[in-house]
């Protein structure tokens, strides 16, 4: 393994550090050790590129025993980036054929290649909500994963569409475009570099995308915006179709990743006090959201760690209090776990609008 020498700081401080940030690292919960810590996988980072450990499918599996929430570079004192060093050294693993089974299936999901189930909700949608218009939604793989989902995503068209005031086009995350950045993390480059130039002709050629994927609105900048913030924007529109409900208090799971990539917080608290939910952000002492486990490359190489670290959560903080999550990924890991009244803040949103009271 060749490991950039701009790592190489990263890698000597923390396989040299007292494992200093080890108790905010969900992967450390996740395991139940120290392995999963910053301090573990730069020390496996490290043997492996001196020749120490073999490069082979069973190292290579602990390099992903990360969720990439970034808690341990918010509280490391030299900022290390311990996320972006993993990225790197997951490129090297896939390109020398020593991806874990997990991650090589994840790349046909990656690809965008969906069900037939997947697909045939997919053309249902795009039958009733065309893939024209200047603006276009560009919606998250997982909104094609139930029926309920889908019938979720066909009522925030509608919803868009009534803000807007304008036909807005539907189209899909893996397959009509995607950032690239879960391809990245999860070391495939070439096809995450695919992916981002794909992304930027296809909104070159709209006047705005509207995303629900946080990497996809920082790659894009101006040319698009996230859905939370596109519906925060116009709260005072989504207050007139929930008015009536009766209030309640929830808590919010801030998602950690997306927090870093595209600060939503202040846009999910105000669109869901438009629907009449004040939400209670579920934050460590020193000011960070907490991380799940539920992050998607984690979960698929590492499941047994991520269902305790989302059981961990779950037992700490959540119990079965209602609460919104930024990321639908997360909630569905949460309520796996326990946290029946866990969903994302725009099903909360949907459910309210329909006058439901609760998803
Ligand atoms: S990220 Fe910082 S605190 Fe954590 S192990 Fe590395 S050097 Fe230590
Ligand atoms: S990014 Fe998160 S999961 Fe990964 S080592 Fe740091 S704290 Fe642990």
């Amino acid at each position: 393994m060749t490991i950039a020498p701009a790592h190489q700081q990263t890698i000597l401080g923390c396989s040299l550090c007292p494992r200093l940030c080890h108790h905010v690292c969900p992967a450390a919960h996740g395991a139940g050790s120290e392995e999963g810590t910053a301090w573990g996988l730069m020390t496996i980072v490290a043997a492996i590129d001196e020749g120490l450990l073999p490069a082979s499918q069973e190292t290579a599996e602990a390099l992903y025993r990360c969720t990439d929430c970034g808690r341990c570079t918010a509280f490391c004192k030299h900022g290390n980036e311990v996320g972006a060093v993993l990225t790197a050294a997951r490129a090297e693993a896939v390109s020398s054929g020593h991806a874990p089974e997990a991650v090589a299936a994840l790349e046909l999901e990656l690809e965008g290649i969906r069900s037939d189930e997947e697909q045939a909700r997919a053309d249902h949608l795009r039958d009733r909500h065309s893939a024209d218009g200047a603006t276009a939604f560009l919606a998250g793989a997982h909104w094609l994963e139930s029926d309920e989902s889908a019938e979720r995503l066909g009522q925030l068209m509608l919803l868009l569409e009534a803000l807007a005031a304008a036909p807005i086009g539907l189209l899909f995350e893996g397959t009509d475009g995607s950032s690239g950045a879960t391809a990245r993390r999860a070391g495939f480059a070439e096809l995450a570099d695919r992916q981002g130039a794909e992304l930027a002709t296809l909104a070159a050629n709209r006047s705005l995308l509207i995303v629900d994927c946080p990497d996809a609105a920082a790659a894009l900048g101006a040319k698009a915006v996230h859905l939370t913030r596109f519906l925060a924007e116009r709260a005072d529109a989504v207050a007139v179709t929930c008015a009536g409900l009766a209030p309640a208090t929830i808590k919010l799971h801030g998602g950690c990743r997306e927090r870093r990539v595209v600060n939503l917080t202040n846009d999910e608290l105000r669109l869901l006090a438009a629907a009449g939910l004040t939400a209670e952000p579920l934050l460590d002492l020193r000011g960070e959201p907490e991380c799940c486990g539920g992050e998607a490359i984690y979960a698929a190489v590492w499941p047994d760690d991520a269902a305790r670290a989302g059981r961990s959560l779950v037992k700490r903080t959540l119990g079965c209090s209602p609460t919104a999550t930024s990321n639908a990924r997360c909630a569905s890991h949460l309520q796996r776990f326990g946290a029946s009244e866990t969903f994302a803040v725009i099903d909360w949103v949907l459910a309210r609008c329909a006058r439901q009271e609760s998803p």
